[in-house]
């Protein structure tokens, strides 16, 4: 599940950087934040774009204690003494008074995305490099990257930045395949505990993230963070990528997940699956979501946690439900066939697998026809173009086509279908 913002995204807006800001953060006990700012000239507001985070901020100031005016939609900073400010916020009583996803206390810790207490220096362009220092057992953990000690964000990526935590954390590094060399996914479980060993919920995540980076030819972020949120349940739940900023995934673990819970689980392959392709902030939620739903099953069939049989099944059996996934999932599958005819073998995951190595992850936000375009240039011919424009597909004769028959509860696979060839090659990966 893609975040789905509806955002008037600041196109117009985007002239070289000008200013930077130094930007240091202090996690004081009880899980509160006290921000001091050091700017170079040219920032004009401070603006908090989690507006319901508002009520619990105080204090916000120039460096020698004069306030700074509140405005409709933030702080003036003003001109002639616009470099040193702060100002306090209570992620505590924000998460206890608000709560979901603008700030989420487990035990004595907090998920919370940036934009919920991190305040842009409003400029034109200001680079914001955060130094984070933390009360004694109390710690930070973020998807955004870091440089020399200080994590970076583009001021004008905080609205729509990652989620981190805060508080009582323990964290893995999961190493992973990536073109560059290596990636590293952090996987952070917020406070609470697991009845299944430690070691088993991060061999769960390495298996997806290695089946995830398998298909996309390398993990489809240099550095990401996972936060695993326990929840009291048995299943794995809720899951969400926010890539503003920096990658980060939240997901929903039932503290009395099982093994064999973690052995069917679909949905953290699923959201790891939506770090390789940009978020699609116009009307795109069906091609986000529909490859997501698409590729899961065979990127699990690949890996050989799954039988081809299988992620057949789970296609056919799921595309009649239509709506962005299921309807997606479909529309992808007939481009890809289509694709694959046209081309004498390139499919949607080539098309997948270009515009994540050549022009970036989910951390890019783009428009829909952009995603459509790239795609349809990797491939060399406008199917995706032309399956945007009519989405409607003809499913039984899509499986009758690829020889997908249905048996009893699975599935024959026919090896006389006229695309049965393309069929084994969008499961196998043939390259
Ligand atoms: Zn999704």
């Amino acid at each position: 599940v893609a975040r789905w913002l509806l955002l008037c995204l600041l196109l117009a807006s985007g002239q070289a950087g000008a200013a930077s800001c130094d930007v240091a953060m202090r996690i004081e006990a009880g899980l509160r934040l006290a921000f001091t700012y050091d700017c170079e000239a040219g920032v004009r507001r401070l603006v908090l774009h989690e507006s319901r985070a508002a009520l619990f901020v105080a204090d916000v100031a120039l460096a020698d204690g004069t306030p700074l005016a509140a405005a409709s939609d933030g702080w003036v900073v003003p001109e002639d003494r616009a470099t040193r400010f702060g100002y306090r916020l209570d992620l505590a009583a924000l998460a206890q008074n608000v709560g979901r996803l603008t700030a989420m206390r487990i035990g004595d810790s907090i998920l919370a995305p940036i934009a919920s207490w991190l305040m842009e220096p409003e400029g034109s362009g200001v680079a914001v490099r955060l130094a984070v220092a933390s009360a004694e057992g109390l710690s930070f953990a973020t998807g955004m990257p870091r440089v020399e000690g200080r994590y970076r964000i583009d001021g004008r990526d905080i609205w729509a930045g990652g989620y981190t935590a805060f508080g009582r954390l323990q964290r893995d590094e999961i190493r992973l395949p990536h073109p560059r060399g290596e990636a590293v996914l952090e996987a952070v479980r917020l406070d609470g505990t697991f009845a299944l060993p430690v070691a088993e919920i991060n061999a769960w995540v390495e298996r997806s993230a290695r089946a995830v980076a398998d298909f996309y030819g390398g993990f489809p972020a240099e550095h990401a963070m996972l936060a695993i949120l326990p929840m009291p349940t048995r299943r794995v739940g809720f899951g969400q990528v926010m890539a503003g900023g920096g990658v980060s995934i939240m997901l929903q673990v039932g503290s009395d997940v099982t093994r064999e819970v973690l052995n069917e689980d679909w949905v953290l392959v699923h959201e790891l699956s939506h770090v390789g392709m940009p978020f699609l902030f116009d009307r795109g939620q069906w091609l986000m979501e529909g490859m997501a739903t698409y590729v899961e099953p065979l990127i699990r069939a690949r890996a050989g946690l799954r039988t081809p049989e299988w992620a057949w099944h789970e296609l056919q059996a799921g595309m009649p439900r239509s709506g962005i996934y299921w309807g997606g999932a479909a529309t992808l599958l007939a481009a890809d066939l289509a694709m694959r005819k046209q081309t004498s073998g390139r499919g949607f995951e080539h098309c997948l697998r270009a515009v994540l190595w050549k022009h970036g992850n989910a951390s890019l936000r783009w428009r829909t026809q952009q995603f459509i375009e790239a795609c349809d240039a990797a491939i060399g011919t406008p199917v995706l173009a032309e399956f945007a424009t009519q989405r409607e597909v003809d499913l039984p004769a899509l499986w009758r086509e690829l020889g997908v028959e249905p048996v009893g509860e699975g599935v024959r696979l026919r090896d006389d279908a006229p695309a049965a060839r393309s069929r084994d090659a969008i499961l196998r990966g043939a390259n």
